[in-house]
């Protein structure tokens, strides 16, 4: 049996919020078992569930809002969390966005491999697909698959030449995670980081800490890997799941696929409570307790 675990110690750091530009203060902190994964706005004093019934918005990012308090860009960090098996922290932010950093994960692994993790004394339990569910809308699907582990295939498209076609897939642990996914940056288009500015957004953003696809090319002097746009739509996807409030244990097949979809397929998974069970390990056979014929007696 797994236990359910929290980070050893408390860390922090502080960087600049993506779309206000801002410095941002944050730390992460131990909780106790079964307090599961939440953000506390230290500046306005309130606390913020990572969980599904809390998705704001799912346009660039992932918002994360309670009472009109909200936390933006939540995806990255919560892959991180998610990933590495941590199930009860608190995310302290002074502001209304998570630090972009690199804009990948790779900074909060090392945060959290600074904290160190310690096992609480309540089991964990996995959320194990016994069957498939998908969304699908317009040309972009998601679907979900039994299997003994979590994995996540993710097929990109984009109309420019340098991202007409992708395919990665991850059977996502600590490791795999650290070592190939939590590096990979966000990426955009060059047209639409010009369009984000117009709105006051992406104020925040830089080459620093995304990559930047013009007409011809990448804007930054070199990507960290070839597949580096597919990797990170992994790490959003992970991150996303993390809302469903249990390690998954599934394969998720994406394709075209965005914030919006990763939470309708949470969404959907969770209310098709015949397509899950909460086992105690990922390896266990889910016992179909549904009565079948073989086994009805007829009374003599
Ligand atoms: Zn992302």
């Amino acid at each position: 049996m797994a236990y359910r675990r929290t980070l050893r110690r408390s860390v922090g750091c502080t960087g600049i919020g993506l779309h206000s530009g801002r410095p941002v203060r944050l730390a992460l902190k131990p909780a106790p078992p079964e307090h599961g994964l939440c953000f506390r706005r230290t500046d306005v004093g309130v606390e913020i569930p990572a969980r599904l019934e809390y998705v704001a918005r799912l346009d660039h990012a992932t918002t994360l809002s309670r009472d009109g308090v909200g936390v933006e860009t939540v995806e990255h960090l919560l892959s991180a969390l998610y990933a590495l098996g941590v199930d009860d922290a608190v995310v302290e932010v002074d502001g209304p966005e998570i630090p972009i950093l690199d804009g990948s994960a790779a900074p909060f692994v090392i945060l959290i491999h600074e904290a160190g993790l310690r096992p609480l004394p309540t089991p964990r339990r996995y959320l194990k697909v016994t069957r498939p569910v998908e969304v699908v809308r317009g040309g972009k699907s998601i679907r979900i698959v039994p299997a003994d582990h979590f994995q996540v295939t993710y097929t990109i498209g984009f109309d420019h030449p340098l991202l007409r076609h992708q395919v990665v897939s991850y059977r996502v642990t600590g490791e795999t995670f650290a070592e190939s996914i939590a590096p990979a940056r966000t990426f955009g288009f060059l047209r639409e980081v010009e369009m984000l500015r117009r709105n006051g957004l992406a104020l925040g953003g830089s080459l620093e800490n995304a990559v930047v696809i013009g007409e011809t090319g990448v804007l930054n002097n070199k990507l960290r890997f070839e597949d580096e746009f597919a990797r990170h739509k992994v790490l959003d996807a992970v991150g996303d799941l993390a809302l469903l409030g249990y390690p998954l244990v599934g394969h998720v097949q994406a394709s075209k696929a965005g914030h919006a979809l990763h939470a309708a397929l949470a969404q959907k998974l969770l209310a098709t409570t015949d397509a899950w069970a909460l086992v105690a390990h990922p390896q266990l056979p889910v016992l179909d307790l549904s009565p079948t014929p073989s086994l009805v007696l007829e009374p003599s």
